[in-house]
């Protein structure tokens, strides 16, 4: 009968649901960790969930795995904010330890008075007693940098528009080319078809590493000769897009000093130049902090926002810093979302920024 195909065809698609789930589990890649879990939502009955339905098709990695596998990434990356962080060897909850808690925060660059007000959280409780022991303490410690950073849910599929326009800024060396490189691999790998824009038009050198990339990610590039108008191959850029059929268009600029004037208003002739082929783009303004200038950054990202009304900041180099705190600063301070992190300097080395995710591979032990 007709329902009892269905039934059976139900039951043979659980059975191969649970078997790859456990082939992909003995993997162990992670201890089972509760709370991450809780990211995803509940889900006993398998056939409910789209992951079920991908992986039916395209063998496409459960969510949950997937996070492990990017919390174990992190976790890697941040082993030196790690090691600033890590102050809960001590077995003991005294003053002492709450004084090692405190200087490990400000050290990792939280911030003095996001600090100041974390530790009189921590004071309080612990002399009414509602902390009573080191493990306490660190979940305190933990669910109170998680309140302070907003939780973020972007994810590629926010690049809506038909071309999706990114303009890329940030002062030198950074990590806006890397970064391009990065998240055009991501979209690609994802089957989008995207255009790169070398408008950092300043040294040769620099379009032959954003060549470089775009090769790398299967990307297509626009270029013009060098000390061209970065203007015209923003608008190149677009226009290529627009006839490419491209989903993604992604522009490169050349690193400029917030402070200075007329840089900042080349980079504003770039967005006209981008409006004048497309007039809602750039539909995105990245801008590009490196973590291992602490609290520079946070200036940098003040002045920039107001010259470009930035969209998502992308947090680069926190695999070689000890400040990994910054990230908390940056949340605080500045009204702007970070969207992705840079944890190092290969394909894969950038991640959507979990705000959940980073404060426990800050915190958390091995
Ligand atoms: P740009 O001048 O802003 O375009 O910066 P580049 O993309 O040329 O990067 C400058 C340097 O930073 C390069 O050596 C990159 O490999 C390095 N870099 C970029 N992102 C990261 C990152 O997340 N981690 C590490 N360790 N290095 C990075
Ligand atoms: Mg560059």
């Amino acid at each position: 009968m007709k329902w009892q195909k269905k039934k059976s065809q139900k039951k043979e698609k659980k059975r191969r649901f649970f078997k790859r789930k456990t082939d992909q589990e003995s993997v162990n890649l992670l201890e089972p960790e509760q709370a991450l879990d809780n990211q995803q939502p509940a889900s006993d009955s398998p056939e409910d969930t789209q992951e079920v339905k991908q992986s039916e098709h395209q063998e496409i990695v459960p969510v949950k795995m997937e996070k492990k596998r990017i919390f174990k990434r992190l976790k890697e990356r941040l082993t030196k904010s790690r090691k600033t962080m890590g102050v809960w060897g001590k077995k003991r909850l005294d003053d002492e330890l709450l004084e090692m808690v405190e200087e490990s925060l400000i050290t990792a660059d939280i911030g003095v008075e996001t600090t100041m007000t974390i530790m009189e959280a921590l004071n309080d409780q612990v002399r009414k007693k509602i902390i009573t022991s080191t493990e306490q303490l660190q979940s305190t410690v933990l669910h109170e940098l998680m309140q302070r950073l907003p939780k973020s849910e972007f994810s590629e599929d926010d690049f809506i528009y038909n071309p999706h326009v990114i303009l890329v800024v940030g002062i030198n060396g950074v990590g806006k080319t890397t970064t391009i490189g990065k998240l055009a691999s991501r979209l690609t790998s994802q089957g989008k078809k995207v255009i790169i824009g070398a408008a950092d038009t300043f040294r040769a050198a620099a379009v032959e590493q954003l060549e470089l990339w775009a090769e790398r990610a299967s990307a297509d590039i626009v270029r013009h000769k060098e000390n061209a108008d970065p203007a015209a191959v923003a608008f190149d850029t677009v226009q290529a897009a627009i006839s490419r059929k491209a989903d993604v268009a992604i522009i490169d600029t050349a690193g400029r000093l917030h402070t200075k004037k007329n840089l900042m208003e080349e980079i504003k002739k770039i967005r006209r130049s981008i409006a004048k082929k497309l007039p809602d783009a750039p539909h995105d303004t990245f801008l590009i902090l490196d973590a291992t200038t602490g609290q520079n950054a946070v200036s940098q990202a003040q002045l920039f926002h107001q010259a470009l009304n930035v969209t998502g900041i992308i947090l680069t180099k926190l695999d070689g810093t000890a400040r990994g705190g910054i990230v908390v600063s940056i949340a605080n301070t500045l009204d702007i979302p970070i969207r992705y992190i840079g944890i190092g300097e290969t394909t894969h080395d950038l991640q959507n920024f979990d705000s959940e995710l980073f404060v426990r591979a800050l915190i958390e032990p091995e």
